[in-house]
């Protein structure tokens, strides 16, 4: 169970990174994750009266506060556009709408879960997460590096031009995910992101690709096999190393066709 003494509204970030400095105090974001574990917590912090759940548009970038709901993007007309729907499918089958109304990015980019299939989606897209004290830090960089007593602040994700496709495989719908899929083409190269292998996502690039954005079916699946061969996968009670292995590389040729379709 999670017990926690004491609540605090902040009104500005400069006072949440204080108060969590100290190791016994959290920032609270939708509370899903934190709900599940069995903790004492001295100080809860709540960021909620920062104006930082909204999407900002602009034409070069969009700015996704850390208090934007994972409902708000998949709802998010622009995001949609942009990704060709590939954000919104990301998110469609976490567990379920009332959930998806208050579960946060900002929660959801610092668990760094191996699972995620936000991680996944955004890693596959010129994404940069701007965190209090480290500031803007490239989302490859910040996956790799350990939860520690920053804050996230927003996410920012460049217009780069992107043709993209998001696929998942599970056994139940809203289920934890047995492998996530994310495969994008943009500044001249193939991207592939795959996460729940059970580790978190990691990106393999297709540069070896002299395609293009024009693939045949069969550049997608020697594209396909190239991901798999350069991933490492593991056992758990959801699927075998060896299954989603395969998967992956069926995942990845299908994303990459659907990619190329939507251009
Ligand atoms: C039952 C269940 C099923 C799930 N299934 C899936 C799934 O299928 N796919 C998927 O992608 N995800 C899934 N998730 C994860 C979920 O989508 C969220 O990512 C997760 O709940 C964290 O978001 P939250 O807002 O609840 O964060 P919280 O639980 O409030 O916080 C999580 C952690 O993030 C920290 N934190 C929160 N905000 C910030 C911030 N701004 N800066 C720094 N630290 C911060 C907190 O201190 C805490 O350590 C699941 C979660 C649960 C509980």
């Amino acid at each position: 169970m999670l017990r926690i003494k004491k609540y605090v509204k902040v009104s500005d970030i400069d006072e949440a990174y204080e108060l969590n400095q100290k190791k016994r105090n959290i920032i609270i974001g939708g509370m899903h994750w934190l709900k599940m574990g069995d903790r004492q917590v001295n100080t809860a912090i709540d960021l909620s009266d920062l104006g930082l759940d909204t999407i900002e548009e602009t034409e070069d970038f969009f700015e996704i506060g850390c208090m934007t709901t994972l409902r708000q993007l998949e709802q998010h007309g622009g995001l949609d556009r942009y990704t060709g729907g590939a954000v919104k499918e990301a998110v469609k089958n976490i567990v379920g709408v009332q959930f998806r109304n208050t579960a946060t990015v900002g929660g959801s980019f610092y668990g760094r879960y191996g699972f995620s299939d936000v991680l996944t989606a955004f890693m596959a897209m010129d994404t940069y997460v701007v965190c209090h004290n480290a500031g803007i830090v490239n989302i490859k960089e910040f996956s790799a590096r350990k939860p520690d007593r920053d804050i996230i602040v927003k996410i920012i994700v460049k217009k780069t031009k992107l043709d993209m496709a998001y696929m998942a495989q599970r056994h139940a719908r809203t289920d934890f995910p047995v492998l996530t899929c994310a495969v994008s083409f943009w500044a001249g190269v193939w991207h592939a992101a795959v996460g729940a292998r059970p580790a978190k996502a990691e990106v393999v690039l297709g540069e070896y690709l002299d395609c293009g954005r024009d693939i045949s079916e069969e550049d997608a699946e020697k594209f396909g096999e190239y991901v798999a061969s350069r991933m490492s996968f593991g056992s758990n009670m959801r699927g075998s190393a060896e299954y989603r292995k395969k998967i992956a590389s069926v995942l990845v040729k299908r994303a990459m066709l659907e990619a190329g379709r939507k251009r």
